[in-house]
């Protein structure tokens, strides 16, 4: 791993980045230090971005450094599968922590001698009651708590029965270390909360060295300090947390001392981002895995085409606030459709097949025809596209009884085909159950190139393949919940049903059978496309990214 670039951006503005620049001003910090904290309990989600985004942002942009630090304190949910997603994750996102990468696990001796100098000043003491005796006596919002009756254990019966929890001689839950604070602080997390708790199970990366593990609110700021972190970012869950995140800075001899500042977490409609809800997602198998093109999870996401740069741009746009909103679900996928409009090449595909003969065209000949990569970027160049006798287009694009405003094809009518000629539609061609299979047409040859000398005009232009283009099978995705807020208590109820649509008999034309997995590409009139990783071998398979026009912004409109 290499040292994080020097390369400092232009810098934002927000309230913690005008806290920032205000502490270097003030020199209160010789350079700015910050850290990404996931707990690798599950896959990194687009929330994570905004505060990935955050954190390395103004690493990057205050000419500091950001750490990734995983906030390993919970054997029983953590696993490698998550620490090694969450690090291919951060990478592809574009961000790089060079050789500061972390693990509250790293500290873990550290903190257990922090834990008895609380002893020996009095600050912490043994408590025999169970999880459950604990919760009945911390109070409510309006009763202070009571106190424990092990709550003036002497100070060396606290660090021997300290140490022998450590050292594996009581059961799960037997005891625990609480920090003796106050019963009747207005603040529930400062009732003696507890510090380290006894569990016998093997941690990811320390194995069976311990079988007591410090709590979040224990870890977490002495990881900071230890890291020597100027400003911990966090999201305003963790607002009411920040008087014992100093509590414990105050009272031990930490080697340095971090604030804690916290943002509004990102939440989008249509979407649940909340790791143990995604958890529940995947075990209870309403999704193919994590990284399910439906997920918000980054992988999720990544395999849907999404470029990292659409979600950086994305997390930009949202800003950083102190006021917990909910940002619509558009405002993403205009961030990817605004990228991918720039970078993605374009390519014809008919995602529901209609057969079209050109009756007077030649049989067994075919013509190539000159197409633009991308219609903004000379530079892409061109490519060729085959134009014969039989062709597809579109199902939708034909109408035979078609209303005031529909422009396309219908019988009697011309339209152009793309980058081809016009054609005008004669006949159509129905089978037993009186559907159309079949429309026969004729085209106009000194159109070629698609505008006609004698300067008649048409009015829709259409995408179209050649009769003897790839199949391939298309996955359309909708949102994974049904409703804008979905509920997080009932997600089931409220999942989509139509989440996925999958169309088999999709025609593409030929230059995309070399399509590269993971790089997006246009299907003309029809939105970004991505080729699925199952789909290396042989069979095409391709995922819709987004559509063309914002479908959210319609159905907003249609219910106002
Ligand atoms: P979840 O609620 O999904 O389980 P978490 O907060 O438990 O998330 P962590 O792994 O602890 O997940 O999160 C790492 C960092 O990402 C934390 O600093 C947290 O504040 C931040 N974070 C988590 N969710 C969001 C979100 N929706 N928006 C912004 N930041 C978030
Ligand atoms: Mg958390």
């Amino acid at each position: 791993m290499t040292e994080q670039k020097a390369e400092v951006r232009p810098a934002g503005s927000d309230f913690i980045r005008d806290i920032v620049r205000g502490d270097l001003q003030a020199k209160r910090y010789p350079t700015v230090v910050t850290r990404f904290p996931p707990e690798p309990n599950g896959y990194l989600h687009i929330g994570h971005a905004k505060s990935i985004g955050l954190n390395f942002g103004i690493a990057q942009e205050f000419g500091g450094r950001c750490h990734l630090r995983f906030d390993d304190t919970n054997p029983l949910k953590e696993e490698q599968e998550y620490i090694d997603a969450i690090e291919r994750d951060v990478h592809w996102l574009g961000f790089d922590w060079g050789a500061h990468l972390y693990h509250a696990s790293d500290y873990f001796e550290q903190l257990f001698e922090w834990a008895e100098h609380l002893i020996r000043a009095g600050k912490a003491y043994v408590d025999d009651q169970s999880a459950d005796e604990i919760r009945a006596t911390r109070g409510t919002l309006t009763e202070p708590g009571t106190n424990s009756p092990w709550r003036d254990r002497p100070m060396q019966e606290n660090l021997d029965l300290f140490r022998r929890m450590r050292a594996g001689e009581f059961p799960n839950g037997a005891r625990v270390l609480r920090a003796k604070i106050d019963m009747g602080a207005g603040n529930i997390n400062l009732r003696d909360p507890v510090l380290y708790r006894i569990l016998h199970a093997s941690h990811p990366r320390t194995g069976t060295a311990w079988c007591i593990y410090p709590s979040y609110d224990f870890a977490h700021g002495q990881s900071d300090a230890i890291e020597r972190i100027t400003h911990s970012i966090c999201t305003l869950e963790f607002e009411d947390h920040r008087p014992l995140y100093d509590w414990l800075l105050d009272n031990l001899p930490v080697p340095s001392r971090p604030r804690q500042y916290e943002f509004a977490r990102l939440d989008l409609t249509y979407t649940i981002l909340s790791k143990r809800i995604l958890t529940e997602l995947v075990r209870g198998r309403h999704v193919e895995g994590w990284d399910d093109p439906r997920m918000p999870t980054l992988a999720g996401l990544r395999r849907r085409g999404v470029p990292p740069e659409a979600l950086r741009e994305f997390v930009k746009r949202i800003g950083v606030a102190k006021a917990n909103s909910v940002v619509d679900l558009g405002v993403f996928e205009f961030s990817v459709r605004e990228i991918l409009n720039k970078t993605a090449m374009r390519r014809m595909a008919v995602l529901r097949p209609l057969k079209v003969v050109i009756e007077n065209y030649p049989q067994a000949q075919f013509e190539e025809l000159e197409a633009l990569n991308h219609p903004d970027d000379p530079a892409a160049g061109k490519r060729r596209v085959r134009f014969g006798r039989e062709l597809y287009v579109e199902r939708d694009d034909f109408m035979e009884h078609p209303p005031k405003k529909f422009y396309r094809l219908a019988p009697g009518r011309e339209v152009r085909l793309r980058y081809a000629y016009f054609i005008t539609c004669r006949d159509v061609v129905k089978n037993d159950n009186g559907e159309v299979i079949e429309l026969r047409c004729t085209y106009d040859p000194a159109t070629r190139g698609g505008n006609a000398p004698d300067g008649r005009k048409v009015q829709a232009t259409l995408h179209w393949v050649s009769a003897d283009a790839l199949t391939a099978e298309i996955r359309l995705y909708n949102a994974l919940f049904a409703v804008a807020e979905p509920n997080a208590s009932d997600f089931v109820a409220d999942l989509n049903p139509a989440s996925l649509e999958t169309l088999f008999d999709a025609r593409l034309e030929p230059a995309l059978a070399g399509a590269e997995i993971g790089v997006p590409i246009q299907f003309e009139r029809q939105g970004y496309f991505c080729r699925d990783p199952s789909s290396a071998g042989g069979k095409l398979i391709f995922n819709r990214t987004v559509g063309l026009r914002d479908s959210w912004a319609k159905e907003s409109r249609r219910s106002a």
